[in-house]
């Protein structure tokens, strides 16, 4: 009876762990996100919008030693890059969701100068006192039943990693996830792991096109605002 009492709240509490849970980030759902032709009428001039500097800000990492060490250094150093650029300015600001529209899905009723302005604030909903900061506090954990690539939930600022995935991601693939991550710090969600035209998904998938880019060809700089 006891062990029956107890399966039933293992179901309960996974449940509920499940649909607090802000992320399910799946490695085999690869998206290509669009950009507006600089020709259409609602392509937005980059240059009009504002944006200050965001830098990395490494909060706390448990679970990370030697290579996984290097690789997420090195995801934090292209993540930096990436997101200081004109190039990600242009591709958010532009972004073309799947309907054609300039427009991310599920965006609080932003438009997408203003999530990359909230973006580039660096102002988490947790830590709302440290604009410029892309704060991190990160948890590397196993668990290889499961298809979750990382996790984080809106109580907490830490984002969980699964080395089931992670200990094969190259580190701009790292990157993306980070993004993806901390683009719920921020405030965004998405309704299903199927929303690919959601902030999160849509940010991770254009930050890992560019970190992949800028670690095959190093010296093909991303021009830096
Ligand atoms: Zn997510």
């Amino acid at each position: 009876m006891r062990k029956w009492i107890f399966s039933i709240f293992t179901v309960l509490f996974s449940t509920f762990a499940f649909s607090d849970a802000q992320c399910e980030m799946k490695h085999q759902n690869k998206f290509k996100p669009q950009i507006m032709n600089s020709s259409n009428h609602s392509y937005v001039h980059p240059d009009t919008v504002l944006s200050n500097p965001l830098f990395v800000k490494v909060m706390s990492l448990q679970g990370f030693y030697n290579d996984n060490l290097k690789k997420m250094e090195k995801a934090f150093e292209v993540l930096e890059k990436v997101v200081n650029s004109d190039e990600f300015k242009d591709r958010v600001v532009n972004f073309k969701n799947t309907k054609g529209e300039r427009a991310f899905a599920s965006n609080k009723g932003l438009s997408n100068e203003q999530i990359y302005e909230v973006f580039m604030e660096g102002r988490e909903t947790l830590r709302p006192n440290t604009p410029g900061e892309m704060n991190f506090d990160l948890r590397l954990y196993n668990r290889s039943w499961s298809r979750v690539i990382g996790y984080t939930t809106p109580d907490t600022n830490l984002i969980n990693i699964n080395w089931k995935y992670f200990k094969n991601f190259g580190a701009h693939e790292v990157a993306a996830n980070l993004a993806h991550e901390w683009t719920h710090k921020i405030g965004f969600d998405h309704s299903s792991a199927a929303e690919h035209d959601s902030a999160p998904y849509a940010i991770g998938y254009i930050i890992e096109e560019m970190a992949a880019k800028l670690i095959t060809s190093p010296t093909q700089k991303v021009a830096l605002q």
